[in-house]
């Protein structure tokens, strides 16, 4: 079977190396370049998109910000998972929050913005301090402010304003304004439904992030009552958008109340841990799920670690040498803060796993691996 991913970067490479075994053969679309290609080797193949729909069995995303003509054509074909509805209401906040309350899930108090009077009256409403963020086009922390003082208001105004002003008729731009939620710590739930409508998910994720980008990931020291709230959160959110495929859910834990941060329709970077942590990694079992293939197991074999590479042009191979270590590299031009790879531990407990992130955090400098010997320490 063959299948095309819209977007050409590690999610699509790390989901072909996940298929390979399974007789699935997966080609990618990089929608910057208009090129079919390989996303392992990176050759180019000589199909227009057209021709790769035609000649693939399932087409799927690794991102949420495809351009309109593209969606369009990949829905036309019938065979696109998780669907144009799932990745529209993933790459826009307001679509997104409308789904929370469809399918009567907590998340932030927010207000959606098109004009001054509404933030205005966002700040009196919901007081500050606020997270403000585009509805569009947002990753990684990009496209947010922190709206803390009245001071600072006007000129926030002016840059959204900016934002505003560069939608079109056809493609609206608009912010959203969230109270800014103390939260404790921040978690995820990576899960997969089928096409007959079986939801499974992994265990629950706890992330640590540094400048608004995912820095470290770690699975299997969660608590019964929390994980049940993620579960159900993920199975509202699944069933209302008929979803097939691996959805990832981001979420502030507040005193062991989960609000839903917001929801990214594929396979996630939280979600890393699960190659080495499980029978079947989040990759396979989406890739499973959009075939219509049976899905794997979501059970947690060991607790596991990811530490994400960001920025640097190499992974050091000590890092192998610790035990139950292996290392994913993306194979893309370094650039900084780029995500450029993965690190995956394991141990047979949690504080076997804290052992051996100690000693990653002795090759790892604490500058560009944020949070490794603090979370080593916090496990021993
Ligand atoms: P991603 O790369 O995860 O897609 P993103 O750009 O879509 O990131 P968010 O996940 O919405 O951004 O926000 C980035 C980070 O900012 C969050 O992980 C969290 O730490 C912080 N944050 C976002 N919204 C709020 C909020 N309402 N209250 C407190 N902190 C927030
Ligand atoms: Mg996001
Ligand atoms: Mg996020």
């Amino acid at each position: 079977m063959n299948i095309l991913v819209l977007g050409a970067g590690q999610l699509a490479r790390m989901m072909s190396l996940s298929a390979t075994h399974l007789d699935l053969h997966v080609l990618a679309y990089d929608v910057g370049s208009k090129q079919v290609i390989d996303p392992v080797t990176f050759a180019t193949k000589e199909f227009t998109l057209e021709q790769a729909i035609t000649r693939s069995h399932a087409i799927t995303a690794e991102f949420e910000h495809i351009p309109h003509d593209v969606l369009t054509l990949c829905a036309q074909s019938g065979k696109f998972y998780p669907g144009a509805q799932a990745i529209a209401t993933g790459g826009d906040r307001a679509k997104e929050k409308a789904l929370l309350d469809k399918a009567k899930v907590a998340c932030a108090p927010y207000q959606l913005i098109t004009e001054k009077g509404h933030f205005l009256n966002a700040i009196e409403r919901l007081e500050m301090p606020l997270v403000v963020k585009t509805c569009q086009a947002g990753y990684d922390g990009k496209g947010q402010w922190r709206v803390k003082r009245q001071e600072d208001v006007e000129q926030i105004w002016s840059e959204m304003a900016t934002f505003i002003a560069s939608g079109t008729e056809l493609a609206p731009h608009s912010i959203i304004a969230e109270k800014m939620i103390p939260f404790d710590r921040e978690v995820s739930i990576i899960g997969v439904r089928d096409k007959q409508g079986q939801c499974k998910t992994y265990p629950l994720t706890e992330n640590q992030h540094t400048n608004g980008v995912l820095t470290l990931s770690i699975a299997g020291k969660e608590k019964l009552a929390i994980e049940q709230q993620a579960q159900d959160a993920f199975n509202a959110i699944a069933n209302a958008l008929d979803y097939v495929g691996v959805l990832a859910i981001e979420f502030f834990d507040v005193q062991g109340t989960l609000l839903v941060n917001e929801i990214a329709p594929r396979v996630h970077n939280s979600g890393h841990w699960t190659q080495q942590g499980c029978h079947v990694s989040q990759f396979e079992n989406h890739m499973r799920a959009v075939s219509g293939l049976p899905l794997g197991s979501t059970e947690l074999i060991r607790p596991t670690a990811m530490i994400n590479v960001l920025g640097q042009s190499s992974i050091p191979h000590s890092v192998l040498g610790v035990s139950d270590t292996t290392s994913h590299w993306y194979a893309k031009e370094a650039k900084p803060g780029r995500k450029m790879g993965h690190i995956n531990v394991s141990g047979k407990d949690l504080k076997q796993l804290g052992e051996r992130l100690d000693d990653l955090a002795a090759i790892l400098p604490e500058h560009d691996y944020p949070g490794v010997k603090a979370t080593a320490d916090s496990l021993i």
